[in-house]
């Protein structure tokens, strides 16, 4: 399992390329890991996602309360918690506004068309939740129902949210829908799209569920076991 200090070097890895590749602007999204079955490492609010340093992180409990870190917490951590407290197997998030998956989002509109094979087995589909003020219970009300089901949900009017077994995992998902968003104005501008039919989606599916098995069963340890092999990894005191 990767260190505190690891941890810290992923966020502001993916928080980097959250920007570069224009998912973010100016200090949108968020981004968390779980550091073990009581804590979240998680991004503050009102910085750039692009220009964190590690010491802007800050480690909340699972109630979202500031346990270390000098910055104010994201005002989105309602959603991480809950992310978290539905999906035992999630260990990392992000959330951030890519512009075409967030047009569809703003349009009314899922992607849940299985257009592409590779989409399908690695995401299943990608619903839409309704309109739900960012920071409040309402957004986290309207993502509860979707979160068992789903790696990856568009927000109405917001953007989008990915989670995965690491935050490396939950990244590509980010990345994966924005692309599939991108593929999935073309074929609707080409005017004949075709998407696979169900029998095939049956197939993929089937492929998808085998994966995500294979890769439940290599993770036997539960976060508590996790938490303290990290720890004995760690030098005193490196959890601040
Ligand atoms: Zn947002």
């Amino acid at each position: 399992m990767p260190s505190d200090r690891q941890h810290r070097l992923a966020i502001v890895q993916f928080g980097g390329l959250l920007l570069a590749n224009g998912f973010v602007a100016a200090t949108d999204g968020n981004l968390s890991v779980r550091l073990d079955s009581k804590h979240l490492l998680v991004t503050p609010t009102c910085i750039s996602k692009g220009r964190m340093r590690t010491s802007d992180l800050v480690i909340v409990d699972m109630e979202g309360r500031r346990v270390a870190g000098k910055r104010r917490v994201s005002s989105e951590i309602g959603m991480h918690l809950l992310i978290y407290r539905l999906r035992p197997d999630v260990q990392g998030i992000v959330h951030a506004h890519p512009p075409t998956a967030t047009g569809f989002a703003a349009s009314g509109l899922d992607l849940n068309r299985p257009l592409v094979c590779e989409v399908v087995v690695g995401l299943g589909s990608i619903p839409l939740a309704r309109y739900g003020t960012p920071g409040t219970p309402e957004l986290t009300e309207v993502l509860e129902p979707l979160i068992p089901d789903h790696d990856a949900i568009l927000m109405a009017n917001h953007g989008v949210v990915t989670f995965g077994s690491s935050l490396e995992s939950a990244y590509m998902k980010m990345e994966t829908v924005e692309h599939f968003a991108k593929i999935s104005l073309v074929t609707h501008l080409l005017g004949n799209a075709q998407p696979l039919g169900a029998k095939e989606v049956e197939k993929l599916n089937e492929v998808r569920h085998r994966y995500k098995s294979s890769v439940s069963s290599r993770k036997p340890a539960a976060p508590d076991q996790l938490a303290s092999d990290d720890e004995s990894k760690e030098t005193a005191g490196s959890r601040q």
